[in-house]
């Protein structure tokens, strides 16, 4: 639960204005906005790296900011959105650390976490070998997105924060990200936020979408509530090319002026 939040990066200037909102495990809810409207920062905030100006941050009615770090490893895991470089460590090390965030080191790894971690990185289409030769430092965007996926998986927080989960990703592994997200949610009851730009994904996975613009949340509903024409024109300024699509739930959203002479 969050109640009159408010956060920012300096004093006097919060980026994020008296938020609050109920959620519960088995949602889905997408964040949705223009740049800098604040989507980061308040995923940010629910971590507890960028501590709270104001209000409350409850889990299971637990401060977030007074949780133990291995309590708040098991309540929530934060996939960021433009991770710092990453230390050149190797994959399959980076992984585990996900596994060990959770369940503590207790003297090392035996069969059964090696297994965990194993079949975790074939989930994610990564390479066994390549994972104990190659180091996070070295990999394509999308590889080491797959990698903090799975450090994530194995870490199995009842919260999971993903800032734009599929970035980098090609389409078959944002299918899996997209199957990734409804397993979390629908058969482990796991809460998932999301920040997302493709209103397509916002509209077709998640149960609730909050429209987010300079830091306050201007709606907050079902997508097919929120997605709207208007409200849409309203937050980013610009019409969204809309279109019926049948078999698609919703409204099927394309970029203005992709198809030429359309929205532009
Ligand atoms: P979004 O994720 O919705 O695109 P952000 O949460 O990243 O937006 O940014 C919201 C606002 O906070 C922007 O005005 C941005 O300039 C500011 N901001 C983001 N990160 C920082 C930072 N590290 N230091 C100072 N200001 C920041
Ligand atoms: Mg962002």
């Amino acid at each position: 639960m969050v109640e009159n939040l408010r956060c920012g990066f300096f004093p006097g200037r919060p980026v994020i204005h008296s938020l609050s909102l109920e959620a519960a495990g088995g949602e889905i809810i997408g964040l949705v906005g223009p740049n800098g409207s604040g989507k980061s920062t308040l995923l940010r905030c629910l971590t507890n790296w960028l501590p709270a100006t104001s209000g409350k941050i409850l889990i299971d009615g637990r401060e977030v900011g007074a949780m133990p770090s291995r309590d708040r490893a098991r309540a929530i895991g934060m996939l960021v959105q433009n991770p710092e470089h990453p230390v050149p460590m190797p994959v399959r090390e980076f992984i585990s650390l996900g596994y060990f965030s959770r369940r503590g080191w207790f003297g090392g790894e035996s069969p059964l976490d090696r297994d965990a971690v194993d079949r975790t990185m074939q989930r994610f289409g990564l390479d066994l070998k390549a994972g104990v030769n190659c180091r996070v430092d070295q990999l394509s965007g999308g590889e080491f997105q797959r990698v903090r996926l799975a450090q994530i998986h194995l870490q199995d927080p009842s919260i999971l924060l993903l800032d734009e989960p599929t970035s980098f990703l090609d389409w078959p592994f944002q299918s899996m990200l997209i199957r990734f997200v409804r397993e979390k949610a629908r058969q482990e009851k796991r809460l998932v936020v999301m920040a997302i730009h493709d209103l397509n994904i916002a509209m077709a996975l998640c149960d609730r979408v909050l429209m987010l613009r300079d830091g306050s949340v201007l709606a907050d509903g079902p997508p097919k509530d929120v997605l709207r024409e208007d409200l849409l024109q309203k937050v980013f300024g610009h019409p969204p090319a809309i279109h019926t699509i049948s078999h698609f739930p919703g409204r099927f959203f394309s970029t203005p002026g992709l198809a030429e002479g359309e929205g532009s």
